[in-house]
């Protein structure tokens, strides 16, 4: 039987090459951190990782885990409201409503699950939700699960969330929904003008902080902090990959109610398993260091500064960014790969990004600065850029 569908998967296959549009992935043979060991050859400096706060490799976190694995085992082996929440669990969820300044949260597998199954266990037919159209594939696959009346909004544009806040009046209940950092510009959601109109609409206000918690915010509280909205944004979502250490994780925060609905009827919070006692005990430590300092956070802010200034210095054109990325246009696809290709040579790890991932025309270099890199490392990368702009008639 398999003969047909195989034949079928390889014409896709060699489809999506020939569209170049296949991805490979290269091998990393180290730790995940500012220098990597790539294809057991080559050791470069990663510009290309999610490690916002450079935790994903950090010793006191790893001891952390170790003790959480020694003392907790090693998997929960069951969903969490069968066998599978251990205290642990209870004091991360704790420390995480802390951080956010909210009333309670639930712990996913993933930031995809806890977007997946935060819509259907909370609207119905009779409710709107209002999108932004550069919202995370997880946040559209989430409100595709809800039966609730879909509005979408230009991206960041605040006119137009008005105009769909309108049309949606005629629903029981509305929520506007945006990421907090857009990925692929680095640009902060409105999140003052959103939280105004929803207000006067009568909406609530789910914000996904993947790429702003830690990383956006006097301390890096993440966008409530940055707009002075701390606990007044109704729902966050966010993820344990990427600033808090970077190992896997989600979860939702936010009012009691909402995380108490959720836990009842959320199905990948019901139906999946629990987040094992490693990742528990290495998150609450991430915590606990947030808590202790923003040494780290001002770290990454500083080099942030230091690598768009210098950047833009050197003549690259750079869209504005309020986030730890850093989008270098180049607008031709062809051209953002090479580059890429050609800073790798160099020792520098970063991706080119083109449609359809960006709009046509916005091929780009996305650049993810870290509070793990020195000061020498982002020099070498600026260096390596200067050198291949040169080269290939990107600065003059
Ligand atoms: C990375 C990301 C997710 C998914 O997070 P995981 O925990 O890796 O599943 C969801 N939303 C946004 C905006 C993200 O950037």
């Amino acid at each position: 039987m398999y003969g047909s569908i195989k034949n079928h998967l390889k014409k896709e296959l060699q489809d999506i090459k020939e569209a170049g549009l296949y991805k490979e992935e290269r091998i990393i043979t180290s730790a995940q951190k500012a220098e990597i060991m790539v294809n057991n050859s080559q050791n470069v400096l990663n510009f290309c990782a999610n490690n916002y706060l450079g935790l994903s490799d950090n010793a006191e976190v790893i001891k952390a885990g170790k003790k959480a694995m020694d003392e907790k085992g090693f998997g929960m082996s069951s969903v969490r409201f069968i066998c599978g929440t251990q205290d642990i669990h209870k004091e991360l969820e704790k420390a995480i409503a802390n951080y956010f300044g909210t009333e309670d949260t639930i712990l996913y597998a993933a930031c995809f699950d806890a977007n997946g199954g935060l819509f259907e266990p909370l609207f119905t037919k009779e409710d709107a939700i209002i999108s932004d159209s550069l919202n995370h594939a997880s946040i559209i696959d989430g409100v595709r699960l809800c039966k609730a009346k879909r509005y979408r909004y230009a991206n960041s544009d605040m006119a137009d969330l008005e105009e769909q806040l309108k049309l949606a009046q005629e629903q029981r209940f509305r929520i506007i929904v945006t990421d907090g950092v857009f990925s692929m510009d680095g640009n902060v959601a409105q999140m003052d003008k959103i939280s105004a109109l929803a207000d006067k609409y009568d909406a609530l206000v789910m914000v996904d902080e993947c790429h702003s918690a830690g990383v956006v915010g006097k301390t890096g509280r993440g966008v409530s902090e940055q707009f002075n909205l701390r606990g007044k944004i109704d729902i966050i979502t966010g993820t344990l990959g990427k600033a808090f250490g970077g190992a896997v994780g989600g979860f939702t925060t936010g009012r009691k109610e909402v995380i108490d609905i959720l836990r009842q009827r959320s199905r990948p919070y019901l139906f999946s398993n629990s987040i094992p006692p490693v990742v528990v005990g290495a998150s609450m430590k991430v915590f606990e260091m947030l808590e202790q300092s923003n040494e780290i956070h001002d770290k990454l802010v500083e080099n942030v500064e230091f690598f768009v200034n210098a950047m833009k210095e050197a003549g690259f054109d750079i869209k504005p960014t309020q986030s730890a990325i850093c989008a270098v246009m180049l607008y031709d696809a062809k051209l953002s790969q090479n580059f890429a290709s050609e800073l790798l040579k160099e020792g520098i790890y970063v991706t080119g990004f083109y449609y359809p991932v960006v709009p046509k025309d916005q091929a780009r270099i996305r650049v993810q600065v870290s509070a793990g890199h020195n000061r020498e490392q982002l020099e070498k990368c600026v260096k390596a850029f200067i050198k291949v702009g040169k080269k290939m008639n990107v600065l003059k």
